[in-house]
């Protein structure tokens, strides 16, 4: 029997926690350790809300490239060339990298948007056999992530495949997708995306969509889709955001990726109308997809203190149901990293997991 805890942070606030284990079987959390106590900081299990897999061999050219919003990651725009141009091994490598990454920043669940159409999603569960194996050094790619070496453990960060159709591939696309992860409506017009979400609605799949990101949309089409989950909304108006929170709809932000990008994005603003604010990371070319280091980035750039921007991480759990994803942070789901003071959460390393009821350790 051992604990790892000292501190949990649930509900917004810190308390005395301990995960138990005996045997590499996690017994739960609780206000007393029992056996040898590793000094660790108990954290909601991290989900990252919205991520890009795909692009993640792209980082370290991207890094060198002055790119606006639109000619990055718009309609005809270097990622879209770069992903059109790329083959299947480097994708897969890609894929797998970036949730080799999430999960050494403790991550156990990423809603991916896929690109690609019916072939993106073939290709991220390709990705993600990958990275369960371990794959080989310097496979594909650029290595952008520097984590391409053969890896001792399978890689279980859960994934949330989003696709979006390309052409005439939509029934394809629900057919092997968990949901839509649509562009915007400005990319792909009302209509279409109406269409796009009434066949995903019919075949019982989730939707979410990228929504005022560079620039303000009618948040009244936009909701008329119902979206299980909107992607930045850093250009809508109070009263956007006033009627995005009656609808109950959480909205993942993107910090790192607003600010490559010089998008104003202000939490609180969003938070003081209501809204259920999340972590997400965008582009695996722009940033990590690590929700701490989004979390760390809101307290050093946006003046949010530590319980704030936790508190974002732990509002990820209202996407369980709605994505299906078999995480119980009640039952002691969580993410374990190094620290002692809730103030060294953000910067904490991640040394082990809880999901779907199974311990992971991390090397230590
Ligand atoms: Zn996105």
């Amino acid at each position: 029997m051992m604990s790892y805890g000292g501190m949990r942070f649930l509900g917004g606030t810190w308390r005395p926690g301990y995960l138990r284990v005996d045997g590499g079987r996690p017994l739960g959390m609780h206000a007393r350790p029992r056996g040898e106590v590793v000094e660790a900081l108990l954290l909601p299990p991290l989900i990252d809300a919205h991520v890009h897999t795909g692009d993640t061999f792209l980082r370290r050219r991207f890094s060198m490239m002055d790119l606006g919003l639109d000619a990055a990651v718009g309609p005809g725009g270097f990622k879209q060339d770069a992903l059109a141009g790329a083959d299947d091994a480097t994708m897969v490598a890609s894929i797998a990298s970036c949730l080799r990454e999430a999960e050494a920043a403790g991550v156990v669940w990423a809603v991916d948007f896929r690109e690609g159409g019916a072939r993106g999603i073939d290709l991220l569960r390709r990705g993600r056999e990958a990275a369960g194996r371990g794959i080989p050094g310097g496979a594909g790619g650029e290595g952008a992530a520097g984590l391409m070496a053969p890896h001792p453990h399978p890689c279980r960060v859960g994934v949330t495949a989003l696709g979006r159709p390309t052409g005439g591939d939509l029934e394809e696309v629900l057919s092997v997708a968990d949901g839509l992860g649509i562009s915007a409506l400005r990319d792909v017009g009302a209509e279409k995306a109406r269409l796009w979400v009434r066949a995903a609605r019919a075949s019982g799949r989730a939707v979410a969509l990228h929504a005022s990101e560079g620039e303000r949309e009618d948040i009244g089409t936009v909701l008329s889709l119902a979206p299980d989950l909107l992607v930045h909304c850093v250009a809508c108006t109070d009263e956007d955001l006033g009627a995005i929170a009656r609808r109950g709809t959480p909205v993942a932000v993107c910090p790192r990726s607003n600010a490559r990008f010089g998008l104003d994005l202000d939490v609180r603003r969003m938070t003081k109308a209501g809204v259920t604010v999340i972590l997400g990371t965008d582009n695996g070319m722009v940033a990590d997809p690590s929700p701490l280091a989004e979390a760390a980035f809101l307290v050093d750039e946006h003046g949010l203190t530590v319980e704030e921007a936790l508190a974002l991480a732990e509002n990820a759990k209202v996407l369980i149901p709605r994505f299906a994803m078999p995480i119980d942070p009640v039952a002691g789901d969580c993410t374990v990293v190094e620290g002692r003071e809730p103030g060294e959460a953000l910067s904490g390393r991640a040394i082990a997991t809880v999901a779907a009821g199974s311990l992971r350790m991390y090397e230590v």
